[in-house]
């Protein structure tokens, strides 16, 4: 098949590249001239492993190809998916459909013969009947079809959460849609991925329902982890003894900082929104929003209480900056807040990420970024562990300490023991590992 994609960010990029390897001609396309002048020159401009040799096999093949010209490209195409971004509009919250009600307009003007048009970006409830509005004001004569297909990749592990995903979830109200889409996805589909057709509301919905839960669950175990420091029980060990039930199940059970990246926090806030103007309010949600913001902040406090109570003038040795492992991505990043927090309170800030710190330079202010975590820490009053990157879970903590002027060490995703920072000189803070009373 012929397919078009719409933005060539961390889901365009990848579902491009991924459905190319499954044998069909693929068109990225974006309007960032700098990203489409890199990946035509064989390189990639955002970091997820595994995408590198990926594209270059399936360039190599002649099945995927890179423009900055949509209108060109669409004429050709039988699926054109939109998977441009959709951030929380400043101010209120709601999802910014610019881009996506953009690139409709952009699609509908060069449409030639039965094309299915797919949001795969994450859109609010209606948004596909909008496409459809405008895609028919736009073009009257247009021969279409809407249908919603939202995304659940996860950044860092986004390939293999591509070609084996748990569900195809596809929205359709025109029946014309689904062998189509059927197509699009026959080596999933052959592989027993289940593919589920719902109305095209529905679908959207599947989205926001399931990455809401998502933040709840996290956010869940983060206050069971508030509550396990004050009556001197382990976060860790009431996971697992809640996890091993499967009507509940081990995975996003793990407490920290908080969620951050670029879909809980948006996603979570439209939700809301959305449930508000629908008049069916979503208040567990509103209340994990609440929290899970309150709480980032509070992690500066744990830094600021290891320091005996201040950290103006010192050094605060960040480490792992991204929003998890394996990204470089650092939108809405909880370390974002913690470092805010601490410099609001006078801290000076250094830190080092393996991905992230091109990203993160250009999103802090007054931070100094090291080319290791040791000199990092150098001379600094505590350490804190933001992101559990493999290269942060190894570390030698004598000679970590050894660089430091002071001995904190915050361990904000429990990838430390107690024992072994203590043995290595540290006062040592985890998260939800209480000591008994
Ligand atoms: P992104 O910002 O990385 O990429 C979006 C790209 O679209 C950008 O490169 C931008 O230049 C391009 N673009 C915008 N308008 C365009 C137009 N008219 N024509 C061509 N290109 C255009 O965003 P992302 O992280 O890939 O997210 C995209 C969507 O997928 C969002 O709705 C997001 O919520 C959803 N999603 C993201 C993830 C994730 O892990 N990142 C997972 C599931 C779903």
């Amino acid at each position: 098949m012929r397919i078009v994609m719409t933005g060539s960010g961390y889901v365009g990029l990848v579902s491009g590249a991924c459905l190319a390897d499954f044998g069909h001609e693929i068109i990225c396309v974006d309007k960032d001239e700098r990203k489409i002048a890199m990946l035509r020159e064989g390189g990639v401009p955002i970091y997820e492993p595994g995408l590198k040799e990926l594209i270059a096999r399936n360039v190599d093949a002649g099945r995927l190809t890179f423009t900055t010209d949509l209108a060109g490209s669409v004429a050709q195409a039988d699926v054109v998916f939109i998977a441009v971004g959709t951030p929380a509009r400043r101010g209120d919250g709601h999802a910014d459909l610019t881009y996506v009600y953009d690139a409709s307009r952009e699609i509908a003007a060069s449409l030639n013969g039965f094309t299915v048009i797919v949001t795969k970006s994450t859109v609010p409830v209606g948004t596909g009947d909008e496409v459809e509005r405008i895609i028919r004001e736009t073009n009257p004569q247009a021969e279409f079809a809407v249908a919603s297909n939202p995304e659940f990749l996860r950044e860092g592990a986004a390939i293999q959460d591509f070609k084996r995903p748990d569900r195809i979830v596809v929205g359709i109200e025109d029946e014309r849609a689904r062998p189509v889409m059927e197509e699009v996805y026959r080596p999933l589909y052959l592989n027993q991925s289940p593919m589920l057709f719902t109305g095209r509301r529905t679908s959207e919905l599947i989205k926001y329902a399931a990455n809401a839960f998502l933040a709840m669950k996290i956010t869940y175990i983060n206050e069971i982890a508030e509550l396990c420091e004050q009556v001197g029980a382990d976060v860790q060990q009431v996971a697992r003894g809640i996890g091993l039930d499967n009507r509940i199940g081990s995975k996003f059970l793990h407490a920290g900082p908080g969620y951050g990246g670029s879909c809980f926090p948006k996603d979570t806030l439209a939700l809301v929104k959305t449930a508000e103007d629908a008049g069916a309010p979503v208040r567990l949600i509103e209340t994990t929003v609440a929290i899970n913001e309150s709480r980032k902040r509070a992690m500066a406090r744990k830094v600021i209480a290891i320091c005996n109570g201040s950290v103006r003038g010192k050094t605060v040795a960040v480490l792992g900056l991204t929003f998890k492992p394996n990204t470089d991505d650092m939108r809405d990043a909880p370390s974002l807040s913690i470092i805010q927090a601490l410099q609001d309170a006078g801290a000076q800030i250094r830190a080092y990420d393996p991905e992230g710190m091109e990203a993160a330079s250009a999103m802090m202010k007054d931070v100094e970024f090291a080319a290791n975590p040791y000199i990092a820490a150098e001379g600094a009053a505590a350490v804190v562990l933001v992101t559990e990157w493999d290269a942060l879970r190894a570390l030698d903590l004598k000679r970590l300490r050894g660089v430091m002027a002071g001995d904190g060490l915050i361990d904000l995703r429990n990838i430390y023991r107690p024992d072994d920072a203590e043995a290595a000189g540290f006062v040592y803070a985890s998260v939800g590992r209480g000591a008994p009373p």
